[in-house]
């Protein structure tokens, strides 16, 4: 836990950063210590949280006339007989969703271009704006960020410099996403971070990068967010900088979901802005396995989000000895929209084509399900040409993946891989499914 230096450091960076100071530092102060209260007291806030929810929804055109069949309390008790919104629902309507009567002036509005390329339209209060900024403020103290951490972020915007900086507090260096990636590390190793952030992707090729240098990069830790870690990815980073990586979930539409446990590898929910559920291909709860993420959000009032299907898969998460009372998700296994059609009709989750093995021969890789029995396995060599025995692996594992079934993979060497809009970069693409 961190004390009062990091309570008062806090507190100064908001005061400097945002007018709307007390308000963050109200949520942060108070967030910071709700994660350690007891199960049944973080459940009722969370009711209490839910009930304004369904109040602000019932004001809304989308959820106005399906709620207008459910009381209050009925969907307390069990919210999931309320039927699921989709990501299809939210693009093709999005005004649908905010409440009557308000100022459309005073939202801020965002719009994400998703990894599909449908473009979702998202209204924020200044509220929930600040939520999400202590939010993550307290996550990045948990993942145990001092103040006096150099930061750097490579990413898509370039905030202006934080005027504290000069003075050796919340030094942040960005690094423009789209860069490249030798220039990257360049700057990196010149400034040596204490901090990397956030794409797994983009950590990933750091360290590639790092090793082939012979490691002059050391970081004091890693966090990683926006897609998915998997254990290879984060060895790699992990041993490649001497550091521990920290995770995080979020997304645009309800900003942060949950964060790696800094005692275990869970994920603990921050229970107080995303009610979490997991439900099976009908929508209904799952105890336990692996099952759809399904998220409401409690924060935003003036564009409500109920039983939203996100796209992500996970599953449920025991007790955690850290002593903090939110929930935890075991894992969140890969986004539900990259899954592959096979042959046979049927339907398999990503993760389980993405390769385990022979990562050093690639700098980066995407596969793309081109038809049902068709994929591409796209490449950047990590040296010469991908080895007989490399390819033979990855087409291995794409096939065992899908089940044996009779498919065949194309192998395209290219000079790098486009990152979507939004900047991430997507290790699976099918052609065949949709969100
Ligand atoms: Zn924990």
């Amino acid at each position: 836990m961190l004390g009062h230096v990091s309570v008062l450091n806090f507190i100064i960076h908001s005061l400097i950063m945002d007018s709307s100071f007390f308000q963050r530092l109200k949520i942060f102060l108070s967030i910071r210590q709700q994660q350690w209260q007891s199960k049944e007291d973080l459940e009722k806030i969370q009711m209490k949280k839910l009930l304004e929810t369904l109040n602000s929804a019932r004001k809304t055109k989308f959820y106005g006339g399906a709620l207008a069949k459910f009381k209050n309390n009925d969907l307390l008790d069990d919210l999931s007989h309320f039927p699921i919104t989709s990501k299809t629902d939210l693009s093709a309507a999005p005004e649908d969703f905010l409440r009557s009567s308000l100022d459309k002036s005073k939202l801020i509005v965002e719009t994400t271009s998703g990894s599909t390329g449908i473009p979702k339209k998202l209204f924020f209060d200044s509220y929930t704006t600040n939520y999400r900024a202590a939010l993550l403020a307290m996550i990045q103290l948990e993942f145990g960020r001092s103040p006096f951490d150099l930061y750097a972020e490579v990413s898509l915007k370039t905030p202006p410099p934080f005027p504290l900086s000069s003075l050796g507090l919340y030094r942040k260096l960005y690094l423009p996403l789209l860069d490249d990636e030798e220039k990257t590390f360049s700057t990196l190793n010149e400034k040596k971070p204490d901090i990397l952030a956030w794409y797994p992707s983009m950590l990933t090729m750091m360290a590639k990068i790092n090793d082939d240098n012979g490691n002059p990069l050391k970081l004091k830790k890693a966090f990683s967010g926006g897609e998915l870690l998997t254990g290879p990815s984060r060895k790699l980073i992990e041993d490649s900088f001497s550091c521990q990586v920290f995770n995080q979930y979020a997304a645009t539409e309800v900003g942060a979901i949950a964060f790696e446990c800094p005692e275990e590898h869970s994920f603990h929910i921050n229970s107080n802005s995303a009610l979490v559920e997991i439900v099976d291909d009908q929508g209904n709860p799952k105890e336990q396995g692996v099952g759809r993420i399904i998220i409401t959000s409690l924060i935003n009032q003036s564009m409500p989000l109920i039983r939203y299907d996100i796209g992500d898969l996970g599953s449920w998460g025991g007790e955690c000895s850290c002593g903090r009372g939110l929930p935890t998700l075991e894992s969140i296994s890969g986004r539900a929209d990259d899954l592959v059609v096979l042959p046979s009709g049927k339907v398999r989750s990503a993760r389980h084509i993405i390769p385990l093995d022979f990562l050093d021969s690639v700098k980066q890789y995407q596969i793309i399900q081109e038809s049902e029995d068709r994929f591409t396995f796209r490449y950047v060599p990590a040296k010469s040409s991908l080895s007989q025995k490399a390819q033979e692996y990855f087409e291995n594992q794409i096939r065992t993946g899908c089940l044996g079934e009779d498919i065949h993979v194309d192998f395209e060497s290219v000079d790098s891989i486009k990152r979507g809009k939004s900047g991430k970069l997507r290790k699976v693409i099918s052609k065949l499914t949709k969100k």
